[in-house]
């Protein structure tokens, strides 16, 4: 049986003897032993946390059940988020697993199918805005702080205290923390939540050790790295394409309190870590989670020695999210052949 997120870890979350106590089966994911990057980085020890493994695909799922149970215990009946994707799916789901209205506000040219997909599956109420995601997001907010809804965003704060346990899984899997977390950057909630993870399980003496915090956006929509919000960020990872992220001061502490880096990748960097990911260590993640290989790649390339302790790429969604992308890629193999035996044993060299 799965315990899920709010059971596992109600006593280091904002849980009450009110608060209702329900799951999807979210957290408690894999931590897998990478194979054949490791190599390739020179790691003897790197590690994939899989959140691809969550009930919608992604991370989201953590944060998304502790602010949808603060709602219920709060009274609210509706749910509201922008998202490009994976969030209004997670809101989706948590919200008609519960009985609530959710409603999505999705930038009109800037989403995944496979995401989108589930929001409508799930019965989520869309609107699609003329605009980017940071215009969704600002109208979303303005509607919340005018309307009795809940805002379900990061911004939401029940998000990151959801989202945090991902730290306190690798710390227990591993008996302490990596030496350092690769994680890509969108709006900077996730890597808030880990370091805020981290920082509570070093409180709690669960470990000793602290990472160095490794942060990737990509290069079209690198606001932190390039110190200014992206009027029109681009990027084929559609889940950091956002061009001013909410928790960016929280990502800049998390950075500089734990001696990391926040640095970019190109779109041909992730495209060659998703690939890599499929092909040489049989993960299919969606195209933002190849940006936390992709940095490490790039970082390991650049000569920084990571033999000397745990590596842990945090691979946040499943590669089905974003069947457009998948498709873009070029077939190992693949050619057509008539339905007929000796044609084919032909092909195979088995004639
Ligand atoms: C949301 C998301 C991100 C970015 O996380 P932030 O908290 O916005 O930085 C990365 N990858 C996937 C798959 C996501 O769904």
């Amino acid at each position: 049986m799965i315990t899920g997120v709010l059971e596992r870890y109600k006593d280091y979350l904002p849980v009450t003897d009110k608060t209702p106590i329900f799951t999807l089966g979210e957290g408690d994911t894999p931590l897998v032993k990478s194979a054949s990057v490791a190599r390739e980085v020179g790691c003897d020890e790197l590690y994939f946390k899989l959140e691809s493994c969550n009930p919608t695909g992604s991370f989201k799922d953590r944060g998304m059940v502790v602010a949808v149970a603060k709602a219920l215990e709060e009274g609210g009946d509706t749910i509201v988020c922008a998202s490009t994707g994976n969030t209004s799916a997670s809101a989706a789901a948590y919200g008609a697993r519960c009985g609530l209205s959710t409603i999505i506000f999705v930038p009109k040219d800037y989403v995944a199918r496979g995401k989108l997909a589930q929001a409508i599956t799930y019965g989520a109420r869309i609107m699609l805005i003329d605009g980017g995601f940071d215009d969704a997001l600002r109208l979303v907010r303005e509607i919340a702080d005018k309307h009795p809804v809940v805002l379900v965003n990061s911004l939401n704060p029940y998000r990151l205290q959801g989202q945090k346990t991902a730290a306190f899984e690798i710390v227990q899997d591993l008996g302490g923390a990596p030496a350092h977390l690769f994680i890509p950057v969108g709006n900077a909630g996730n890597i808030t939540a880990y370091w805020m993870g981290f920082q509570e399980a070093h409180r709690m003496e669960w470990t000793g050790a602290m990472p160095r915090m490794m942060g990737f956006e990509a290069s079209g929509a690198a606001a932190i790295v390039k110190g200014r919000p992206i009027e029109s960020p681009d990027t084929i990872a559609s889940a950091i394409r956002v061009g001013n992220p909410a928790s960016w001061k929280k990502a800049v502490r998390a950075r500089d309190e734990s001696g990391g880096v926040i640095d970019a990748v190109t779109d041909d960097e992730i495209m060659e870590a998703y690939t890599m990911m499929a092909r040489q260590e049989g993960i299919f993640c969606e195209p933002a989670s190849a940006a936390s290989v992709a940095g490490l790649l790039k970082l390991a390339r650049g000569g920084m020695r990571l033999n000397d302790g745990k590596v842990v790429c945090v691979i946040t969604g499943s590669g089905l999210k974003d069947p457009d992308t998948a498709v873009t890629v070029e077939p190992a193999f693949m050619e057509e052949y008539p339905a007929d035996i000796d044609a084919i044993e032909d092909a195979m060299g088995l004639a």
